[in-house]
């Protein structure tokens, strides 16, 4: 047997095989009249084991600690299934990559000693509760905890605590007004749970307060609903949407088979009404953790003009560790799509740092040496080549880049600004001291 072989016997794949066309599976029940009604589809979700197995009857022969495991983990974390995101599943497949998102498993119940409820420390940067101020010029509004499906892999699980619910007027109005007294807040993430969940006026009247607000010049909407649930992609909501233009909408398909008849209708409705969408992916052992599988699903989003744009490594959240890869599986599915599909279709790929420090983007090295002058690049054909490099121009000395107020690294480069010098460490300690020491 060759090395190689040997290897693979040894190994068994994670992923199953991409699929062309997305499952309809006539095992699950998904009555028409719930086709176009997204209440009758809130109304009709999955919220129990029993109503599980009793929507899918063949899920009962599986075996005894997976029923346990879905049993015990449904008591630790809520759950959710719409009907028609149901329908998506192919309960034969235990590797199913739909069913994997959205039904508890006993793995869930299982922690790691670094697994956290909330590591990105969300609610340390929240200044009011529910709004978290983290990078300079953005800001990110928890306006519910409630979302159509609760993803078994989602960051936010510790919300989940609560009772459904969304923030009240008092809260929202808080937020409002803090964003309304930070002019340097020019992009406002309004996030969940799911905000599209909220009663229409509603988040009509969120939208509004924002755009009343002189200096936020763009409205983000954060929302799984295109994938779980697009019949909410209504006439109403699109011109609530509307109204509050520019609005750019984020959503978060994960696998090919979510990309349905009925989600890329929605997708064109928001698209038509003139909101870009992007998408977020959260990379998801065994269920996108392919180079192939991934490279299908963001082709496939372009077809419906949805634009590739974070590929997220998994945050190391309590109930959430089976689904976590390596980071080298993210950096092995950008190598390799970069130069061998449209460059539309690669995500950016990124860490979100635990402890709070925010996305960290990680990717291939495509540059082997700088020598100032030169620089020794490749290519994703493994092509070398030496570039020659020009002067580069002295920016520190161009006032409107000095007058920017840039924090962190990039300050050093547009400002007299020499070095960046942590605190803390024993030499800058030993150095304060004999300096108080000599006065
Ligand atoms: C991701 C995130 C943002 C937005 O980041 P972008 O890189 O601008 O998309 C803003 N605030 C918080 C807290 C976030 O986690
Ligand atoms: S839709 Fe988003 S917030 Fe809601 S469960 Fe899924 S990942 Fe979490």
């Amino acid at each position: 047997m060759k090395k190689g072989e040997q290897e693979a016997s040894q190994l068994t794949p994670t992923t199953a095989a991409p699929q062309d066309k997305p499952v309809r599976s006539p095992a699950v029940i998904f009555p028409d009249k719930g086709k176009d009604d997204w209440k009758w589809q809130m109304r009709n979700r999955i919220m129990t084991p029993e109503a599980l197995l009793e929507a899918v009857p063949s899920l009962s022969r599986r075996s005894k600690p997976w029923l346990e495991g879905l049993a015990q983990a449904s008591r630790l974390y809520r759950m959710a299934i719409t009907p028609y995101y149901l329908s998506l599943i192919e309960p034969k497949d235990i590797e199913d990559p739909i069913a994997k998102q959205a039904i508890p498993s006993g793995l869930e119940t299982l922690s790691r000693p670094w697994e956290r409820d909330d590591p990105l420390e969300e609610e340390a940067d929240a200044r009011v509760t529910g709004l978290t101020h983290r990078y300079p010029d953005r800001a990110l509004m928890v306006t519910t905890n409630l979302c159509a499906m609760y993803c078994r892999h989602c960051t936010r699980k510790r919300e989940w605590r609560s009772p459904e619910g969304h923030a009240s007027k008092a809260r929202i109005d808080e937020m409002i007004r803090y964003i309304g007294e930070h002019p340097e807040i020019r992009d406002v993430i309004v996030s969940g749970g799911d905000p599209l969940i909220l009663p229409t006026a509603k988040l009509d009247e969120l939208l509004q307060s924002l755009r009343r607000i002189p200096h936020v010049e763009i409205i983000r909407i954060g929302t799984r609903v295109p994938v779980v649930m697009p019949m909410r992609i209504d006439g109403e909501l699109l011109e609530v949407l509307d109204r509050a233009a520019p609005v750019w909408l984020n959503t978060q398909f994960n696998h090919p088979r979510e990309i349905t008849e009925e989600s890329a209708a929605a997708c064109e409705k928001i698209a038509r009404t003139g909101i870009p969408i992007g998408n977020q992916t959260v990379l998801l052992r065994g269920v996108n953790d392919c180079p192939t599988v991934m490279t299908e699903l963001c082709r496939s989003l372009l077809k419906i003009r949805v634009r590739p744009y974070y590929l997220y490594q998994c945050d190391p959240v309590k109930g959430v560790g089976h689904f976590r890869t390596a980071i080298g599986e993210g950096v092995r599915i950008i190598e390799s799509m970069r130069g061998h599909t449209s460059g539309l279709a690669v995500p950016q790929f990124v860490i979100d740092a635990p402890g709070g420090a925010g996305k960290i983007p990680v990717m291939p090295n495509y540059v082997l040496a700088d020598a100032g002058s030169q620089m020794i690049l490749r290519n994703f054909e493994g092509i070398v080549l030496s570039y020659d490099n020009p002067p580069s121009s002295n920016h520190a000395a161009c006032p409107r880049c000095a007058a920017s107020g840039k924090q962190g690294v990039a300050s050093l480069l547009v400002s007299d600004r020499t070095a960046l010098i942590p605190e803390g460490t024993h030499r800058i300690k030993r150095r304060t001291h004999a300096h108080r020491h000599s006065l």
